[in-house]
């Protein structure tokens, strides 16, 4: 896989700089793309001081030209790429007699816009090379969800958005996934609980008495299973959605 570069979105932390790690310790070059550089930074240089390669690049996914950009700069400095990881992501949670126009936009525009984007600029690397992976990022939301009108639309919407790339470009032996997780630790779970007003520990445990594995997800739960779907032995599962949440949630 060492001649092999992905690029993962929102990078930084959290899920996405689980799978960055993760795909890196898998043999692949990896652009750490993020909006917040310094942090991408960080999480590039994990990898490069355990002597493997990856750059951190400063983008916006909801904007076209820093996309252009940012996906130049990966394949300039790392080769072009054939994976992509759609991760980034945002929530502006509110009921939706409270919801804001721009709470919507911003939702829609992070994730389906981005991940739009994102999947355009890098299936011309794919389909010249007759190879590629591409996994995005839905959530057990997509499925419904009080107070995430706009999060759950974003993330039902990057369902169909697999499904139909996963039509268009498998000829290329291009395979596209979702990934569907559950309750998994983060900043974006501890802003919810900051939200919710209650101690992050205590939204955990309250989860998990929800999950039938009784545990909350951990970041790396989730980079497990991006590596599983980018791996070469996975060439023949595509258009799938598969849900990580500690049991059947669809
Ligand atoms: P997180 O900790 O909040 O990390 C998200 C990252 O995305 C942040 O580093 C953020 O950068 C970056 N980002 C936001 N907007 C961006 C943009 N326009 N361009 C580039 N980067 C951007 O979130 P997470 O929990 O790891 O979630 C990762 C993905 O999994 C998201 O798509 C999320 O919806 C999905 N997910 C999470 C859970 C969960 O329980 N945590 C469950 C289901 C699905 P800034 O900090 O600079 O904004």
């Amino acid at each position: 896989m060492t001649d092999r570069v992905a690029i993962v979105t929102g990078a930084a932390r959290g899920i996405g700089a689980a799978t960055a790690k993760r795909l890196a310790h898998d043999g692949f070059a990896v652009g750490v793309l993020d909006l917040d550089q310094e942090q991408a930074a960080k999480t590039a240089a994990e990898i490069t001081g355990d002597g493997r390669r990856a750059i951190a690049v400063s983008a916006d996914v909801s904007d076209a030209a820093s996309v252009s950009a940012a996906v130049s700069k990966v394949a300039d400095e790392l080769g072009n790429p054939t994976v992509l990881v759609n991760n980034a992501g945002v929530t502006r949670d509110n009921m939706l007699f409270k919801m804001t126009e721009n709470d919507w936009d911003t939702v829609l525009g992070v994730h389906l816009r981005g991940a739009f984007l994102m999947s355009r600029a890098v299936q011309a690397y794919m389909t010249e090379a007759k190879w590629g992976r591409i996994v995005n990022l839905s959530s057990t939301s997509a499925l419904g969800n009080r107070g995430q009108a706009n999060y759950a639309a974003a993330k039902a919407g990057m369902q169909g958005f697999t499904k139909t790339l996963a039509i268009e470009l498998g000829k290329f032996n291009v395979t596209v996934n979702a990934i569907a997780p559950g309750f998994i630790v983060t900043e974006m779970t501890k802003a919810t609980a900051d939200r919710l007003k209650m101690s992050f520990e205590d939204f955990q445990a309250a989860a998990a008495t929800q999950i039938p594995v009784a545990r909350v997800g951990r970041p790396e739960d989730i980079a497990h299973t991006v590596s599983f779907l980018v791996s070469e032995g996975a060439s023949f599962v595509s258009g799938q959605v598969i849900y990580v949440a500690g049991g059947p949630k669809a």
